[in-house]
């Protein structure tokens, strides 16, 4: 018998409607015998998650306002899904005791993580699973940072042969036994951290889209869905902005081996986004696999004669942007220029300082930051080796008037990132697709 670990998010939770579609798909394959739930989510637009009320209970608490209202919203929503489910269980006690340590201070990671806590507890109720607190297997370090050994321990040891339990995310504890959660979406993170503690055959992240599409659907209408990629090509497109899974829940399995399905609730037959750590099918249907970007980027463009020659002149320019605690995201360079690309908001109240600081160190002919930068990347293992496909990808973007402004690939062959004006960047991403995709 085989081993899955289904996680689901927060709107496959939201309601008992979706309680009843994730029995439904636990009971299609019972070798999903672990499952980790987040919050309730929202029930449509207008809602809001249990997670964000449960935050405001903390600040109204540390401002000492009354919680009573805010809280009995709370317990209503999770008493409706219990009702109609036809589950008991002891709310009033759950909430009194919720109430009381939130009032003592207990801090809004301690308020977060109760949306999990009891979903959990309820989901468990509801499935006849056993409930394994995530505080007793899931530890936190100093900083919030993850405690990934004892954790891997800990986990391996609780769910070791056992079958049918239901953990909660996006929570654990420290050393002082105090809640900690992870960032927000954390959720994703324990569903990976039980997938690899208990060598699960695939870790199953059930969510309501139907994987990961290639373009970001605001942009592109109706993008297709990626059905197999590689963690290195996701990596580089969450890097890149695109959003599916929580960026931290890729490395607990990626090192294990284990293949990550997103899965959608809402459309259990579809397959979904395989993503494994070598792709099986080689002829993938394009060369590209996806295409991701954000905007709001700046250049730092240094000039200085024969700067080639000049050994450690690249160290001493990061050495000034290091000095103002900003973290660069590439730096392509020609002859006489180097440029170094950050985030536009990261030099806010800093950009006099890190020039003069460029000057001091590397005494350049000039030194000029160009704002409103947006960078682009097509991602594909499909890529490799293949002929054309930067060809196709610059005639696209020049067949639509779209000017250039950098251009960055790595040896790797498997990203070529653009940069162009913030205004190009949405009609830049739909002439890639286009090209790659639609005109096929
Ligand atoms: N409920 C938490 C959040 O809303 C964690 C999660 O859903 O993964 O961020």
């Amino acid at each position: 018998m085989g081993v899955k670990v289904a996680k689901f998010g927060g709107s496959s939770l939201a309601d008992a409607g979706q309680f009843l579609k994730v029995r439904d798909i636990l009971a299609l394959d019972e070798d999903r015998c672990m499952v980790v739930p987040s919050a309730p989510g929202k029930r449509n637009y207008t809602d809001v998650k249990i997670t964000d009320m449960l935050y405001e209970c903390a600040r109204r608490a540390s401002s000492g306002k009354d919680l009573d209202e805010l809280l009995g919203q709370i317990a209503t929503r999770y008493k409706e899904i219990a009702d109609e489910l036809g589950v008991s269980f002891p709310f009033d006690e759950e909430f009194e005791e919720i109430k009381k340590e939130i009032l003592l201070g207990a801090g809004e990671a301690y308020a977060a993580s109760r949306g999990e806590y009891l979903n959990g507890r309820l989901l468990a109720a509801f499935l006849g699973w056993t409930f394994v607190d995530a505080k007793d297997v899931i530890f936190f370090s100093e900083g919030d940072r993850l405690d990934s050994e004892k954790t891997q321990q800990m986990l391996s040891e609780r769910l070791k042969g056992k079958r049918n339990v239901v953990v909660p995310g996006f929570y654990g504890s420290d050393a002082h036994g105090n809640i900690r959660t992870f960032s927000r979406g954390g959720s994703d993170i324990t569903g990976a951290l039980v997938a690899r503690a208990v060598d699960a055959d695939v870790y199953e992240n059930w969510t309501d889209v139907s994987g990961c599409m290639m373009a970001d659907p605001r942009i592109v209408r109706n993008p297709e869905v990626i059905r197999s990629i590689t963690y290195r090509e996701l990596r580089e497109l969450s890097y890149m902005g695109a959003s599916v899974l929580h960026e931290d829940a890729l490395f607990p399995v990626r090192i294990a081996g284990i293949p990550t399905n997103i899965r959608n609730t809402n459309q259990p037959e579809e397959p979904g986004t395989m993503i494994c750590y070598e792709a099986e099918d080689d002829e993938s249907k394009y060369p590209i696999t996806g295409i991701a970007g954000h905007k709001d980027f700046a250049i730092i463009n240094i000039e200085k004669t024969m700067m080639n020659s000049e050994i450690g002149f690249g160290r001493r320019v990061l050495q000034a942007v290091e000095e103002q605690g900003i973290s660069f995201e590439h730096m392509p360079s020609g002859i006489d220029t180097m440029c170094v690309v950050v985030h536009e908001d990261s030099l806010i109240g800093k950009k006099e300082k890190l020039v003069a600081r460029i000057y001091e160190l590397c005494e350049p002919d000039s030194v000029e930051i160009h704002s409103g930068l947006a960078l682009i990347a097509t991602v594909g293992r499909g890529m490799v080796r293949a002929k054309g496909t930067s060809a196709n990808l610059f005639n696209a973007l020049a067949k639509a008037g779209i000017n250039v402004r950098l251009i960055d690939q790595g040896s790797s062959e498997f990203n070529i990132i653009v940069g162009v004006d913030n205004l190009d960047f949405e009609n830049a991403v739909r002439a890639i697709y286009r090209a790659f995709v639609q005109k096929r």
